[in-house]
């Protein structure tokens, strides 16, 4: 048995021999905020940092521009871990959501499991995992492929709570277009169809149908396009929704009388009504055995983890579709005062805090010592893969 503890100290200390570069890479991509799919800089950066410590790196891996594949072996065939990255940024807002921290925070955990993957089987895969504000780059990637040979994948989330076995729902994103008639709004108002008023009842059709919802639904929505002038009739009006839930099943039963609320406003105004879904992000489902692992980690390391709320607020993301495909876990390493939230400019400035190089060290070792734990120990990677198998093939089949 490969005496672990030891190489945990030494990957340990080879991040923490590369603090400065770390923060280096971080602060770059905090300060270059790059949106969905756009992430050039971010991917580069990242992609070179990965060949410089001896990874294999494969730039646009899956067909997306911005994403990448980083690979590196250990001594004889094994377990292959992959240590996931995300770095886009929001629009206007810049890094609000920490992700920069999560770019540097991979290659940390990289750069960990490199300086003592000569000790161990298997091997350890970067994934760079462009666009998880928009658009879902894990979902397009888990579709091509890309986790297929992945036993078991992980990424740490920036936050206000230390969390591991967070959940979070999942979305899906609903487009409405309604297509009226223009007038004369004053001079004529009886001859136009007002697409403005299909998108307001709708609104609040939906408002009527809250008080129905379980807790756990999310229903909010923008008017993406709401007329042109006040004078003129709105002949065309188009709003965006994102519907939430704590499964799939339920999203999909609250997507579906959110399109009725819709229907009802075009039938109420004579507009005509279409729509289109965006695939969304799926649940996430922590694998518990992983999840314990590596919160044990956490704590040797002094991180104070956190207990998981019933009432535990929750967003989404595409590790869901990750957690879906292979074992995963996605948590959360605190680095701003409990209770600011994310997407928020007050949440931007702590992401390039010293606040925020701590928690980029903590989750790049933590990511570090639970891939030495997957590599080192197969019996664990089997209980892993036996709990994913029991839970998400079980509950999807
Ligand atoms: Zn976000
Ligand atoms: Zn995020």
């Amino acid at each position: 048995m490969t005496d672990m503890s030891n190489l945990k100290r030494r990957a340990v200390a080879a991040i923490d021999a590369k603090r400065e570069d770390l923060i280096r890479i971080s602060d770059t991509i905090h300060a270059n905020p790059e949106i969905a799919f756009h992430e050039h800089t971010a991917a580069a950066l990242l992609c070179d940092a990965l060949a410089a410590h001896g990874f294999a790196v494969e730039r646009g891996t899956g067909g997306l521009e911005t994403a990448f594949r980083a690979e590196a072996r250990g001594k004889e065939a094994g377990a292959t871990i992959a240590i996931l990255a995300e770095y886009d940024a929001l629009p206007e807002l810049g890094h609000a959501c920490g992700h920069n921290i999560m770019g540097a925070a991979a290659i940390g955990a990289a750069i960990g499991v490199r300086a003592v993957l000569d000790q161990l089987p298997g091997r350890v895969l970067v994934i760079g995992t462009p666009g998880e504000e928009g658009g879902g780059g894990k979902v397009i990637l888990v579709e091509r492929g890309v986790f297929d040979e992945v036993d078991a994948a992980m990424i740490v989330h920036p936050a206000a709570r230390t969390l591991v076995d967070r959940r979070s729902l999942a979305s899906t994103r609903l487009n409405l277009e309604f297509n009226g008639k223009a007038s004369h709004a004053a001079a004529a108002p009886e001859d136009g169809i007002n697409a403005l008023e299909a998108v307001i009842l709708t609104f609040n059709n939906i408002n009527a149908l809250r008080l129905h919802l379980k807790p756990d639904a999310r229903v909010h929505g923008i008017i993406s396009n709401g007329g042109t002038a006040a004078n003129i009739i709105p002949d065309y009006a188009s709003a965006t929704f994102s519907v939430r839930a704590a499964t799939q099943a339920y999203a999909d039963a609250v997507l579906a009388r959110v399109v009725q609320c819709a229907q009802a406003a075009a039938l109420a105004t004579g507009a005509q009504f279409k729509y289109s879904t965006q695939p969304g992000y799926a649940d996430m489902i922590p694998n518990r055995v992983l999840a314990r692992a590596f919160a044990e980690n956490w704590r040797a390391l002094g991180v104070p983890v956190q207990e998981v709320r019933p009432n535990e607020r929750m967003g989404s993301t595409d590790m869901g579709n990750v957690s879906h495909k292979v074992p995963a876990i996605h948590p959360y390493i605190a680095i701003a005062p409990e209770g600011m939230a994310g997407h928020t400019i007050e949440f931007r400035e702590v992401c390039a805090s010293p606040a925020g190089h701590a928690g980029l060290l903590n989750a790049a070792k933590g990511m570090a010592m639970t891939t030495i734990d997957l590599l080192g120990d197969p019996d664990l990677t089997a209980r892993v893969k036996r709990e994913f198998a029991e839970t998400v093939l079980n509950r999807n089949g």
